[in-house]
């Protein structure tokens, strides 16, 4: 083969696509009822938005970026992520000043240059939300229970958990690298590379490192929520408060950081036992000092971004729902002269919403009809030589095996009788 998708994309092809439309179609519907509204931004950024927003000792703007220069030398990138280009957009159209607060949800693919396997690619999608003016862990409470709904509204009900944690304030976050260097300094011969790296750069990261032995070390590591500052402290037992007397079911798991640099107090991730290592299928947090630090505003905002492709390989798993491209009628035509009134017809139920096939080459009724069985369709319309001239024809219903006799301009009947 000539042409081939490049290493870690991968098309989403019609028999698959119908399970995306029914997560995505949910999503929105499920984030719209919360206040969040759809804002659409480029894939394309100039790369300094993402090595701001993101931090330049994570994982992505170290190494997963697809960045290039524009012809005029710019270096432009390929979205890692949303959370960035979403604030580059509140500030550059001023949303801080419309109203007290905004809530976006955004979804399309995202890339980072990561080693591709079961449930991680280079071009994947994301669909995120980002509310941005408040400051309360009632914001935040709202949107894990948003995301829990829509997981059950999905049918996952069993199959997720909720993991929450607080990286505190600035404060707390101070105190607790000072706490967690001096425990991990003299135990770091047995810690990996890049977390030896870390001890130095960004130290909080270590404690999400995937290799067993780095967890070995951390696993009785202090903990940071015995160094949130009282405000943090707060912030924190709040959203528990708010969880449990809305009976969210959550786990507070003390090793997780997220790998962005922008989180402040929550985080949280929504991880799955049935993917094996791929097992945050959504994650996110607070993020108050993000606004300001690309040159708006002082702003606290709280969002998260979930992960389509897992999402749609755990469905897959646990749901027996059949999805596939409906065809509601097939019109079956024999002899020239009835294909033009087949394609009025068609038009019509085309107009009014419903799914119609119908064939541009002339074909035998046997041909035709077998046609409509391998489509599934739920009602068969014959229209032949001898209908035309009596005006009348025959509506099968393929699923009761019933048959009706309607006027072929009746347009009325033929409606409410399909419907
Ligand atoms: P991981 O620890 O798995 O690398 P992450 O912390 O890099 O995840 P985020 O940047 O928080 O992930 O992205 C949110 C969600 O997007 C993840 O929980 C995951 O479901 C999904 N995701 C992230 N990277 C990929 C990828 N390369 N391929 C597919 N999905 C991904
Ligand atoms: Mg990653």
């Amino acid at each position: 083969m000539k042409y081939k998708i490049i290493r870690g994309f991968h098309d989403i092809l019609p028999g698959q696509i119908e399970r995306w439309h029914f997560i995505e179609n949910t999503a929105r519907q499920v984030f719209e009822s919360y206040g969040f509204n759809e804002l659409r931004i480029p894939v394309l950024e100039s790369t300094d938005i993402y090595c701001t927003g993101i931090g330049d000792t994570t994982d992505i703007v170290e190494k997963e970026m697809y960045s290039f220069d524009d012809r005029d030398g710019s270096s432009l990138t390929l979205r890692p992520e949303g959370t960035a280009g979403v604030v580059r957009s509140f500030i550059e159209n001023s949303f801080y000043k419309k109203t007290p607060v905004s809530k976006f949800y955004y979804m399309g693919p995202m890339f980072r240059h990561e080693r591709p396997q079961k449930g991680r690619y280079r071009g994947f999608n994301q669909i995120g939300c980002e509310y941005f003016g408040s400051q309360s862990a009632a914001a935040d409470a709202e949107i894990i229970l948003m995301l829990w709904y829509f997981f059950q509204k999905i049918g996952f009900t069993d199959s997720v958990k909720i993991e929450i944690n607080s990286i505190g304030d600035e404060e707390s976050r101070e105190n607790y690298k000072t706490a967690l260097v001096n425990y991990l300094t003299p135990l770091k011969e047995g810690l990996c590379d890049q977390c030896n790296r870390k001890l130095g750069t960004n130290p909080l990261r270590i404690l999400d490192c995937k290799n067993e032995s780095c967890r070995e070390i951390t696993v009785n590591a202090p903990k940071i929520t015995d160094y949130l500052s009282e405000a943090s402290g707060v912030h924190f037992n709040k959203l528990i408060q708010i969880l449990d007397d809305l009976s969210v079911p959550y786990n507070v798991n003390d090793k997780i950081v997220r790998g962005l640099d922008y989180y402040t107090e929550t985080v949280f991730e929504f991880t799955t036992d049935k993917l094996g290592s791929q097992n945050a299928i959504a994650a996110g947090g607070r993020y108050n000092n993000l606004v300001e630090k690309m040159g708006g505003p002082p702003t606290p905002a709280t969002g998260f971004a979930l992960g389509l492709e897992r999402i749609v390989l755990l469905h897959e798993q646990l749901s027996d729902k059949e999805f596939k491209f409906p065809t509601d009628v097939y019109i079956a035509w024999i002899g020239e002269d009835t294909f033009i009134p087949a394609m009025k017809i068609a038009t019509e139920l085309r107009n009014n919403g419903k799914s119609v096939y119908i064939e541009h080459e002339s074909k035998s009724i046997k041909s035709q009809l077998k046609r409509a069985n391998k489509l599934d369709a739920g009602y068969t319309l014959i229209i032949g030589e001898e209908e035309l001239k009596s005006g009348r024809i025959i509506v099968r219903n393929m699923k009761k095996s019933s048959e009706e006799s309607i006027g072929i301009e009746d347009t009325g009947s033929l409606l409410s009788y399909i419907n």
